[in-house]
């Protein structure tokens, strides 16, 4: 099974895809978490990625697209793999076809999760993160256990910079102009599956799984 997960920023793309991932035993491959994994390990890539993320950017193709032809290729990818937050621009949904048709290979879904900018903007602001495990939290909708401490690892949970007010506002822009092009670009390939990611976590996860079994 592969799958593309597409939605604005904060739709919840993050959170549905560690869940279709655990269901199908597939790898999740996260982008965002890569370059947040590069950060933290001072590498060069991280140290290039921050200065786009830090202002909403996006960042460039060129640092995107090999990092993650390479990782589908590897052999826990054999059986599918869930992509999330990649490709976020034509050009990247377009190294990623050209990259599977080269190895005989085809998507099975890109399942868009719509959510409305005022939504994502109310929810962003609640929004906690694991630096550690990369797991999500919202201090409403879906709180730790404990106030602050991540239920998987026990980690202190962070708020992440980029899920400002502001930069989200950026991101949002970014978003409609460079990633809502794909919806008809996979349309077009019949493979788009569109879901309301308004509702709950576990009604869009329900949504997500009626369409993939
Ligand atoms: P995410 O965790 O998916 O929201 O990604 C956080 C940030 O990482 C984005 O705002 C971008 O700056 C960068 N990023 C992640 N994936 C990509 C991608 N496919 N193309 C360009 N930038 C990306």
């Amino acid at each position: 099974m592969k799958i593309v997960m597409l939605g604005a920023p904060g739709a919840g793309k993050g959170t549905q895809a560690k869940m279709i991932a655990k269901k199908c035993d597939i790898p999740h491959i996260s982008t965002g978490d890569i370059f947040r994994e590069n950060i933290k390990n001072g590498t060069p890539l991280g140290a290039k990625a921050k200065t786009y993320m830090d202002k909403g950017l996006l960042v460039p193709d060129e640092l995107v697209c090999d990092l993650v032809v390479d990782r589908i290729q590897q052999d826990d990818c054999k059986n599918g793999y869930i992509l999330d937050g990649f490709p976020r621009t034509i050009p990247q949904a377009q190294a990623l076809e050209d990259a599977l048709t080269k190895i005989g290979q085809k998507l099975d879904y890109a399942i868009d999760i719509e959510v409305p900018d005022e939504n994502i903007i109310r929810r962003m602001s609640g929004r906690r993160s694991c630096p550690k495990c990369g797991a999500i939290y919202h201090v409403v909708n879906n709180p730790p256990k404990k106030e602050g401490i991540c239920d998987v690892c026990g980690t202190e949970l962070v708020f992440r910079a980029d899920d400002k007010e502001e930069t989200v506002r950026n991101r949002l822009d970014v978003y409609h102009t460079q990633t809502q092009p794909l919806i008809d670009f996979y349309k077009e390939r019949g493979v788009l599956q569109e879901v309301d990611g308004t509702k709950s976590m576990d009604d869009v996860f329900g949504q997500i799984v009626s369409i993939i079994f």
